[in-house]
């Protein structure tokens, strides 16, 4: 890593943070004023459809400060559509995105700079617990996570948040998977790049109202577990083959002489009911299949190649969507 010029790009959502917003700014403004000369920093606002006056408040601040830059969406489409859209229009070669409330402390980006510098293409950021009791929503998270682990191949670390470093050619990578409902931290973590972790304890937020009820929570959960496992569409199978068992011995048993002719109504039953629970399971597997040709993930993504420099472009197999 040598001393020529870099950007850096921080993205931020916003969803009715006119309360938040310039106090937010002024903390980031505070921590980009510390770091070294050779970081050009952009700031990428994403104002996500809000009712209140962030618009207005996104436009002063451009206006004030020249490194600001400004997306506003017709109607809320959602945290997750913002950060795609904002680290979509990001220029740096390194991109932080963080919620734009305070509870993602701006003061750690420093961190975040060290670990990339250190030769990471990804940081993502550990929420610790907040000193007190554990509630309730911080609990459902981590069974969550562990749920998701078991479920599926990529592995989300629990307590990861949207608050993350990327190199360009993690985000170039990134920014090739085109699905429509995005889990962004597990497809971060699908990319497979080099991660390192930085910790924090959560702010409260600086002020105005979550905007994440539970609701929105659980259906990203919900996007999750259907982006990244296929178990749900495979579990007919070992289901089915448990009742076709269960069906195939009673049957024989009802044949022995003797028996009551309803225990061959009953496994006949049990047998059918199994194959059809089978026929589903093979139905889920094209439907698998099917959902990974349609979600047109890159099938490959490379992290370096001697045709690069080191630190190589990450290039997938399909073309980037223009
Ligand atoms: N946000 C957004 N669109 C939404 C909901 C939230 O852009 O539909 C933004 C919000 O402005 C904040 C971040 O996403 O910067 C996280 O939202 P919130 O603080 O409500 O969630 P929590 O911190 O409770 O997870
Ligand atoms: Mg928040």
């Amino acid at each position: 890593v040598g001393d020529n010029p870099l950007t850096l790009s921080v993205v931020c959502p916003a969803y009715n943070e006119e309360e938040v917003l310039p106090l937010f700014h002024r903390e980031l403004d505070a921590v980009l004023a510390g770091l070294p000369p050779r970081y050009r920093v952009e700031v990428v606002y994403v104002d996500d459809g809000s009712r209140d006056g962030t618009l207005g408040v996104l436009r002063s601040l451009a206006a004030a400060d020249a490194r600001v830059r400004y997306l506003s969406f017709s109607r809320n489409f959602g945290h997750q559509a913002a950060l795609t859209a904002g680290l979509e229009a990001a220029r740096g070669e390194l991109v932080v995105s963080l919620d734009s409330d305070l509870q993602h402390p701006p003061t750690l980006i420093p961190a975040l700079l060290e670990q990339w510098q250190a030769g990471y293409d990804v940081v993502i950021t550990i929420r610790d617990a907040a000193p007190g009791p554990v509630r309730l929503e911080h609990r459902l998270s981590r069974w969550f996570y562990r749920f998701m682990a078991w479920l599926s191949d990529t592995e989300v670390r629990p307590a990861a948040a949207d608050f993350r470093l990327m190199s360009r050619p993690a985000l170039d990578a990134l920014l090739r998977m085109r699905e429509y409902h995005r889990f962004l931290r597990g497809m971060v973590g699908w990319l497979g790049f080099p991660a390192s972790e930085v910790h924090y304890t959560p702010a409260p937020r600086g002020a105005g109202r979550p905007k994440y009820d539970l609701r929105r929570k659980l259906r990203l959960a919900l996007d999750g577990l259907v982006s990244f496992s296929k178990v749900p569409l495979r579990l007919p199978v070992p289901a089915g083959l448990v009742a076709g068992a269960f069906g195939l011995l009673t049957c024989l048993y009802a044949l022995l002489p003797g028996r009551p002719a309803g225990a061959f109504h009953l496994g006949s039953l049990y047998l059918l009911g199994g194959a059809v629970l089978c026929a589903l399971g093979v139905l889920g597997e094209y439907l698998g299949r099917i959902y990974d040709e349609v979600r047109a993930r890159p099938c490959y993504v490379v992290k370096e190649s001697s045709d690069t420099n080191a630190g190589g472009q990450a290039r997938g197999f399909r073309a980037p969507a223009a």
